[in-house]
Parts: structure tokens; C-alpha cells; sequence
């Protein structure tokens, strides 16, 4: 080879040897070009609106009522079946802070003489077990008027009490006197006098989002405008039927509850649910006793839905 052809070749080969530490360079420039823009992305996610606000729930069983028969619960079942049926609220604990009790339970002498419930704990003193004192509790959302969901909701001296306007309207008058007897009289008193306080927030009807990550519906039926919610969790939607649904015997079985007004919206509002909630085993009845063992228990009496 000629000295000319050696260094020929050379050159070329310091030719390809820069044109390699260029490409180089160029693609460390770009990293780092893409290094400032993650970054940038990074600083102005922080200046974005909060993420949605996800809720962490709870059941609590605050009591038992022995030997119930399923015939008052699942439309048309077998009169001798009995259950000690759950009775329960639901405490959610919201990522900003709130603590939402769905339902409130009951606390007068004469609806423990009358049920003689088992393991019974009064509802305020029951929510603890979960962590929250009864005066943290910022809002009670009431699914219906019966004395098993509503008789304590006086019990949370700082709780807004929502529920449906209709459901007031339909059972009691403005002066708060009893216009249909599916609200117990002592009730309906407290009721009129939370009203009168302005402690209760009336919600107009159905897929109403009350609260961010909280949304409640209407069609359920149990009573004249009983409603039911959808809860944001990090697992997705969590559906707490309350008694529009009593046992999963019901959604399993497509049957409606036994108490209804109409047994076809019941049905509807059934299926229903299946399409809001994020997975069926997340919609959660009012009275099973299975809750508490199709998830994991936290404390005595209280399982974390999820
Ligand atoms: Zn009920």
C-alpha cells in the first residue's frame, strides 16, 4: 500500500470516527433536551387541578338481629328460612380529608326492646372501631327513612345529613307531622328538627354527584325515594346499595327485595348497579352477613371494602 492510500484510508476512517462522536453528541443533546421537557411536564402536573378525590370504605357492624326471616328480605323465599341478619354503616374516608357515613344506624330504647339486637354498639361509638370519633364525621348521606338508617342520625353533632328531597316531602309535612308510617313518628320529629337547624341537605333526585367521588342514585324503590351511592376508589366504583339491595341472594338470583314499591324498577335499579360498579363483587348489600366475610376484617365488626 502507498503512504497516500495509508493516509487515504485514515482520513476516512477519522471522517466516519467524527461523524460517529456527532451522532453521539446529538443523541446525548436530545436526551437531555427530553430530560428538561419530562421535567418541565413534571412541574406543570404540579400546577394542574388535584387528582380526583378516591375514598377508602368501611363497613361496620354496629349490631345483629337474630333469626330474621329471609321472607321479609328476598321476594317470594321460603317462609322457614331464617339469618341473623347485619346491621350496618359505612364509613368512607375521602382523600381530602372528609369522613362520610352512609347510613346512621338507630339508638332508641325502644327499637333495641323491641329487636333485641345482638352485639349491639350505638353507631357513634361503632365508627371508632374504624378509626374516626363521631364528631369528625362531616356528612351522613341517609339511603332511606327507616328507623335502622335514620334513627341515629343526631348522633354526629358536625355531619350535613343528605338525602333525597323527595324522601323528606313524601313522608312528612313542612311542620314535620307524619304523612306516611314508613317513617317511625320519633323520627320524623328528628328529622323536622335537623331541618329546622339546617343540617340537612335535600338532593334533587337521581345520579346526583353530592360530593366529589360520590355519587348517589335513585329507582331503587325500597321506599317512597330510597337511593343508593357510587364511591370513586382506587380500585374503581364501589357501589353501597343499602336495603335496595338486602343480600347478594337478590343480584345473584335476579330476585327483588321483598320490601319494594315497585318490584320492576327494583330489579332495574339491580342491574343497574352492575353496570356502575367497577366489578360485581363490589356492590355491596344492605343487611348480609357475608360482607363481613367476603373481605378482610380490620378491627371486630369492621372489613375494608375493596
Ligand atoms: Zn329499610
Amino acid at each position: 500500500m502507498l503512504s497516500s492510500e495509508v493516509s487515504l484510508v485514515t482520513n476516512a476512517l477519522i471522517d466516519r470516527f467524527r461523524a460517529r462522536l456527532r451522532w453521539i453528541a446529538r443523541g446525548i443533546m436530545i436526551a437531555t433536551g427530553l430530560g428538561t421537557l419530562v421535567g418541565a411536564t413534571r412541574l406543570s402536573h404540579t400546577a394542574l387541578p388535584p387528582q380526583p378525590i378516591t375514598w377508602e370504605i368501611y363497613a361496620i357492624r354496629y349490631a345483629s338481629v337474630p333469626n330474621f326471616k329471609i321472607s321479609g328480605l328476598i321476594a317470594g323465599a321460603d317462609t322457614s328460612r331464617r339469618l341473623d341478619i347485619a346491621m350496618t354503616v359505612w364509613l368512607l374516608k375521602g382523600s381530602n380529608g372528609r369522613n362520610v357515613l352512609v347510613d346512621a344506624g338507630f339508638q332508641r330504647a325502644d327499637l333495641i326492646a323491641r329487636w333485641k339486637p345482638i352485639n349491639y354498639i350505638r353507631p357513634d361509638s361503632a365508627v371508632t372501631r374504624a378509626g374516626v370519633n363521631a364528631a369528625d364525621i362531616t356528612d351522613v348521606i341517609i339511603s332511606h327513612i327507616h328507623w335502622d338508617h335514620f334513627d341515629g342520625a343526631n348522633l354526629f353533632p358536625n355531619a350535613k345529613i343528605w338525602i333525597q328531597r323527595e324522601e323528606v316531602e313524601h313522608h312528612i309535612d313542612a311542620a314535620g307531622k307524619v304523612l306516611d308510617r314508613a317513617i317511625d313518628a320519633p323520627d320524623a320529629a328528628m328529622l323536622d328538627a335537623l331541618r329546622s337547624a339546617g343540617k340537612v341537605s335535600l338532593v334533587n333526585g337521581d345520579a346526583q354527584q353530592i360530593i366529589p367521588g360520590i355519587t348517589v342514585y335513585t329507582g331503587g324503590k325500597h321506599t317512597y325515594q330510597s337511593q343508593y351511592a357510587g364511591v370513586n376508589t382506587t380500585q374503581g366504583t364501589v357501589v353501597i346499595a343499602s336495603d335496595n339491595m338486602y343480600l347478594y341472594e337478590n343480584l345473584d338470583h335476579h330476585v327483588p327485595i321483598a320490601q319494594t314499591l315497585n318490584a320492576a324498577s327494583n330489579l332495574a335499579a339491580q342491574a343497574r348497579m352492575e353496570t356502575l360498579a367497577s366489578a360485581k363483587r363490589l356492590i355491596i348489600p344492605g343487611h348480609d352477613p357475608l360482607v363481613f366475610e367476603r373481605f378482610a376484617l380490620v378491627k371486630p365488626d369492621v372489613v375494608r371494602i375493596r
